[in-house]
């Protein structure tokens, strides 16, 4: 009995997880009934005939949650809608830091994977949707910070004078932050950036940016690859070290994230306060409280002449781009899921949350 899969649309964001492409690869090679939800294409300009084409049938919303054994969105959509017995949702939910939003799904019994809690490794990486959005959000991040500054990223030398370049200081040089530093070179600017991580500044130095560290910090080999909360002192080292180099900053975007736990706080209002006026901060942690002080998520403000802009989906507004590479990385899970010995899988387990309306996942145990 071949396993149906519906696609659905997620409110608020016009990503979409699965394009017709990847669509006539469930259908043809997996071999899988594909359900999709009218309109699914609109914000993409994509058709429902493409998805038809491609070999899927249009369903309504309501009937895809009564007929589907995977459920596939890129957020949250479900709302207690009449479920198919054993169905498993498969999207992009951020459960370490929502847990509340997964009580829905427990409620009504249903099995939960969610791809950014699949591990960092190479197995998983044609599925590693938190990466493929992070580089997304570090391009899209200067880009829109060009459009906020009212100067220029490259050296101008021109018959009516020089212009320097823009200094831009990028705070946490993981994927965002080291997609951010090429793009901000790219455009001729002169970049610096700080991670807690030592071993990210051979990166940030091979990009052409400088790395800014501080001493005595914190890193441990069984973190995965992730930052882990640092000292006090650590803290106020590095406050104060971020105060000095952002006087001379004209742009900052900062991405600092620590999994599960709320962002760090590396930018206080002093430090806004002492940059020029004119200056942009774009905050890429915004979600998880931000990494500065004054930012609020999803709000531009401008806060004594600067401009901070608190956004964590910056991917979303080139959701062509993400919804290609998501599409791929939906695809590589699925496909993976169909092969994989569901017990004590190296990605199947780590990504899972809820199995048959039971906690999974040992944050919730
Ligand atoms: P993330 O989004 O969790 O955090 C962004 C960056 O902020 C990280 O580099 C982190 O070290 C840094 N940070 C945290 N606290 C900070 C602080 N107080 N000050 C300054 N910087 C701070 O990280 P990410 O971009 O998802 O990447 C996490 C790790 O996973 C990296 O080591 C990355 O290279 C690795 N990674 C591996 C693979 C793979 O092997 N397949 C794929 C993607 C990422």
């Amino acid at each position: 009995q071949p396993k149906i899969i519906g696609i659905l649309k997620t409110p608020n964001d016009p990503r979409v997880c699965l394009l017709p492409k990847e669509v006539k690869r469930l259908t043809k090679e997996l071999k899988y009934i594909v359900h999709f939800e009218p309109g699914l294409g609109d914000s993409l300009q994509i058709e429902d005939n493409q998805y038809i084409e491609a070999g899927a049938s249009c369903v309504s919303r309501e009937d895809i949650f009564k007929t589907s054994d995977l459920i596939t969105s890129v957020n949250h959509t479900f709302n207690g809608e009449t479920l198919k017995q054993g169905s498993h949702f498969i999207g992009i939910f951020n459960p370490l830091f929502h847990s509340s939003k997964l009580n829905i799904y427990k409620e009504h019994a249903a099995s939960v994977y969610s791809l950014d809690l699949l591990p960092r490794t190479t197995l998983a990486q044609s599925m590693d949707v938190l990466s493929s959005m992070a580089s997304l959000s570090g391009y899209r991040a200067v880009i829109k910070s060009a459009d906020f500054f009212n100067g220029i990223f490259p050296m101008f030398t021109t018959a009516a004078g020089t212009l320097t370049p823009a200094k831009v200081l990028i705070l946490g040089a993981g994927v965002a932050g080291l997609q951010a530093i090429a793009t901000a070179r790219r455009l001729g600017a002169v970049v610096e950036a700080f991670d807690v991580r030592t071993s990210a500044g051979e990166e940030v130095r091979s990009l052409g940016a400088t790395f800014v560290e501080v001493e005595g910090h914190t890193e441990s080999a069984s973190a995965g690859g992730y930052a882990v909360e640092q000292t006090e002192e650590y803290k106020q080292k590095q406050k104060e070290l971020i105060h000095q180099h952002i006087l001379s900053a004209n742009v900052v975007i900062s991405t600092a994230n620590i999994p599960g736990r709320k962002a760090p706080l590396l930018i206080e209002t002093r430090s806004v306060e002492a940059m020029q006026a004119g200056s942009v901060i774009i905050d890429l942690a915004a979600e998880q409280g931000g990494n500065c002080e004054l930012s609020k998520n999803n709000q531009v403000i401008n806060h004594k002449g600067v401009t901070i802009l608190g956004n964590s989906n910056l991917a979303a507004e080139i959701s062509n781009a993400a919804s290609r590479l998501l599409s791929n990385n939906y695809f590589s899970f699925l496909k993976y899921m169909d092969k994989a010995n569901k017990e004590n899988d190296p990605l199947l387990t780590p990504s899972q949350v809820l199995s048959k309306g039971e906690w999974t996942h040992p944050h919730f145990k």
